[in-house]
């Protein structure tokens, strides 16, 4: 038997009273198996463990790490702020600033409102776009995310469009059927769909590039479809950029397909908070202006626009230039180059996917992922012995083979080539797990 780690024992500690032993579940490592680093700090590209190890990290806090860990101007704003006082339950300068930030890269959103987390956000879009159209039901795609709530936690039946069945223990199955689930990039099914129930549909809810099943970026015309169908049936489109906001260009997903489609409603998350509990619902002012208290949409929140929260949202939005963003389209491009040529040197036939600067890796498949059924072909065994391969490295991928890699402004050529290092092994490990 292998000593114990301090990883080990922080393990064992918390599952003794946290439901297994995290906070958020694919923080458990279970579709990769072994034990999770338990992370005491971070700085740059690296997180360090309890055992004091530092890692290589590609997962970035699942996004919001855009300028790299602890930027130290982050950090002293966020210092700043707290010791002004940690929440007030009144309004700050400091929300209306953010909103200013927001809608100064994405003028759709003309008016926002601060959340917690992107489940609310989500959520409130949802009940905005209800409360908007007097409409309930719900369109959303297989394979994407738009966090926890109920309404949002379906899976699809088999079929082309199918009313949703609860994807979650404790979703209440009138709840899961107004929502309905449709195939990614089916441009037939989503036809359909508007054809036999578009005057029911209240909202479609679209990650505008999925980033949640692997990346599986939007086929040539298929956002301006959304957009097209929603405007001809009164149903509103909102573009959830919880995950590529702010991130794959400054304008997100939006600005980087070419600010072609409009969309009534933005859901954004990470990257905004920049690293703290923060989220953001935009839109235009005719639609937020529904919100109370100026109009019959209630939602709410104590800890919303927190003044740590916003002072982090603000230094990283100032933070992230031109530069940045330019810094993070390069590192992406070669890293996603250099693990392309080391899986091809090992035999792992392989599919690689970007959305802007986010990118992931399909092992075991060669032809272009588009839906979620297509995800699932790609060999999970083969992603768990390259993950475990680079984590022996002191690289941290992310722990499931449905998640993208994010790299940040920290990761310059020196960090690049150190991860480029640990590459032919892990193929290497991923060609055994093939056989
Ligand atoms: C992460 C994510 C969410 C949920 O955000 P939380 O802050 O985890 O609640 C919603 N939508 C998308 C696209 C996401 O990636």
């Amino acid at each position: 038997m292998a000593a114990l780690t301090g990883n080990d024992t922080a393990f064992a500690r918390a599952q003794a009273v946290i439901p297994g032993g995290v906070d958020s579940p694919v923080r458990a490592f279970g579709s990769v198996g072994g034990t999770p680093r338990f992370i005491d700090h971070a700085r740059g590209a690296y997180v360090y463990d309890v055992d004091g190890r530092g890692y290589l990290d590609l997962v970035g806090s699942w996004g919001p790490a855009l300028l790299g860990h602890a930027h130290p101007e982050v950090i002293a704003a966020v210092q700043a702020a707290a010791t002004k006082g940690l929440s007030f339950g009144a309004p700050t300068l400091a929300e209306a600033e953010l909103a200013e930030l927001i809608r100064a890269r994405v003028p759709l959103a003309e008016k926002a409102r601060l959340v917690s987390t992107g489940t609310e956000a989500t959520m409130t879009a949802i009940r905005l776009a209800r409360g908007a159209t007097g409409r309930d039901l719900l369109v959303k795609f297989a394979g994407c995310y738009h966090g926890h709530s109920d309404g949002l936690l379906v899976a699809a039946g088999s079929g082309l469009a199918t009313a949703g069945l609860p994807g979650s223990a404790g979703v209440p199955a009138p709840v899961a059927a107004q929502t309905v689930v449709v195939p990614y990039n089916d441009p037939a099914a989503i036809r359909a769909l508007f054809a036999e129930r578009g005057d029911q549909i209240a909202a479609v809810i679209t990650e505008p590039a999925a980033a949640n099943m692997g990346i599986v970026p939007p086929e040539p015309g298929f956002n301006e479809l959304l957009r097209e169908l929603t405007q001809a049936h009164g149903a509103l489109l909102i573009y959830d950029e919880v995950l590529v906001g702010f991130r794959v260009s400054s304008a997100g997903w939006w600005g980087y397909e070419g600010r072609t489609v409009s969309p009534d409603l933005f859901t954004f998350g990470k990257v905004v908070g920049g690293g703290m509990p923060l989220a953001a619902i935009g839109g235009r002012a005719e639609i937020m202006d529904l919100l109370a208290p100026l109009g019959p949409v209630y939602q709410a929140g104590t800890l919303s626009g927190n003044p740590l929260a916003t002072a982090a949202g603000i230094a990283t939005l100032q933070l992230a230039d031109a530069a940045v963003y330019a810094t993070i389209d390069d590192a992406s491009a070669r890293l996603s180059a250099a693990v392309s040529e080391a899986l091809t040197t090992a035999g792992v036939p392989h599919r690689l996917q970007h959305a802007g600067s986010l990118f992931s890796v399909f092992l075991g498949i060669e032809t272009p992922v588009r839906t979620y059924v297509d995800a699932q072909t790609q060999h999970v065994g083969a992603y768990r012995a390259f993950f475990h391969a680079m984590l022996d490295q002191g690289v941290a991928l992310p722990p499931s083979a449905y998640e993208a890699w994010f790299v940040s402004a920290a990761h310059d050529q020196a960090i690049l080539d150190a991860i480029s290092a640990a590459l032919p092994t892990a193929a290497t490990a991923a060609a055994k797990a093939i056989g």
